[in-house]
């Protein structure tokens, strides 16, 4: 079956005691047992639930995984990943990930004994020089946050191989409908499903998709050893939200376009990072491994911090907010909010301006999106 068939199909089939054409939310915690141990394969909500096991199918249904387990959060589902190592293992990671996965691997794991190097994945050479004998895995973000960076994820996957360390990729971005990292030989998925996934900024989730059955059977001890899983009713939520997958990130992704575009044009920006625009670095890289290019789209102003604090807050349809990937589109200023614990020096060594924009194209009509940007752009004064 194809992507939109899954999405709507793939582990949810009809109820088969009520017929109901909906997955149930199995708001339960425990399950009754014939006898000792002898249960329908449910017996305690933490280890198991079949809400939560309709969205693992129907997820690693639309990654093209053979497993899925899903989590409270992204950051839950990373730091199962992370549970992998041991003290004393070392990950090569990207230097523009999620915040909150540098967080957690710089001041929760690095505690523990584990060590990081951080690169530019974009930069194959660097991620190779980077390798020692104790790395275990690379962590890589395509496109990146927030400059909307491409790391060639095959390439970076036979690296990965070739010293015997995990490719993981965390896919919330591209989302599996634009881009399939097992297919280009990643060894495990991770995705914040409270983005593209939900698609609807109500639930917080995560994910974590793979094929292979020994590296599931651990993530999925630790799953059920540390307890981070979602309810039966986020999980529902996550689920309706897959369903329209596909025709959301159509829309995002024409709208991006469209914006990236007019942005590109515009006098008062010095720069725009969209993946989509032939002139992005990365552009013939993400043409090959992804359906389109997305709905995040970042750019320098050609002004001060002061200017881009007036744009972001000038905007009425774009909403000023962190997260990213819901219907209605999110604006906002990396230097100040989802970005200000980085050092300025160190942000601005890595491309993160005073003068940079994110913005999160939701689904609305690109007409009023583009005017409302110009409202931005005449607050700047
Ligand atoms: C939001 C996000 C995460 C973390 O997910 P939560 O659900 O907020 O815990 C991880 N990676 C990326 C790329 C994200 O955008």
């Amino acid at each position: 079956m194809r992507f939109s068939t899954r999405a709507i199909h793939a582990g949810q089939p009809p109820d088969p005691t009520t017929g109901a054409i909906m997955t149930p939310v199995y708001l339960t915690s425990t399950y009754v047992q014939e006898a000792p141990g002898k249960h329908k394969g449910y017996d305690y909500s933490r280890t198991a639930n079949p809400t939560r096991h309709a969205l693992e199918a129907n997820l690693a249904a639309l990654e093209g995984a053979r497993f899925g387990l899903s989590f409270a959060s992204g950051c839950a589902a990373a730091n199962t990943v992370m549970n992998l190592l041991k003290s004393g293992d070392h990950v090569v990671s990207g230097n523009d990930v999620y915040g909150g996965t540098y967080r957690l691997f710089t001041k929760v794991f690095q505690q523990y004994g584990v060590q990081f190097t951080f690169v530019d994945t974009t930069d194959l050479a660097k991620v190779e020089a980077a390798f020692r004998p104790t790395t275990r895995a690379i962590w890589i973000e395509t496109p990146s946050n927030p400059l909307l960076r491409i790391t060639d994820l095959k390439r970076a996957a036979e690296l990965a191989h070739a010293h015997k360390a995990l490719c993981v990729v965390d896919n919330t971005f591209a989302t599996p409908y634009l881009q399939q990292p097992i297919s280009l030989g990643a060894d495990i998925v991770l995705h914040s499903a409270t983005k593209y996934l939900g698609g609807h900024s109500d639930v917080v989730g995560g994910a974590l998709l793979l094929d292979d059955e020994e590296t599931k059977k651990r993530l999925a001890f630790f799953q059920n050893a540390v307890g981070a899983v979602p309810g039966p009713l986020d999980c529902w939520l996550v689920m309706r939200g897959t369903k329209t997958l596909a025709v959301r990130m159509d829309r995002h992704c024409a709208n991006a376009r469209h914006i990236a575009q007019w942005l590109s044009e515009h006098g008062d920006v010095a720069r725009v990072n969209y993946p989509g625009l032939a002139k992005h670095p990365g552009h013939a890289i993400a043409k090959a491994q992804m359906r389109d290019f997305g709905g995040m789209i970042s750019f320098d102003l050609r002004g001060t911090l002061e200017q881009s604090v007036k744009f972001v807050c000038a905007t009425r349809v774009f909403s000023l907010a962190e997260s990213l990937g819901g219907v209605e589109s999110l604006i906002e200023h990396p230097a100040s909010m989802t970005h200000a614990s980085i050092p300025r020096e160190e942000r601005l060594a890595n491309g993160l301006t005073d003068g940079l924009i994110r913005i999160s194209a939701g689904i609305e009509d690109v007409e009023d999106l583009i005017e409302d940007l110009e409202r931005g752009f005449a607050a700047m004064g």
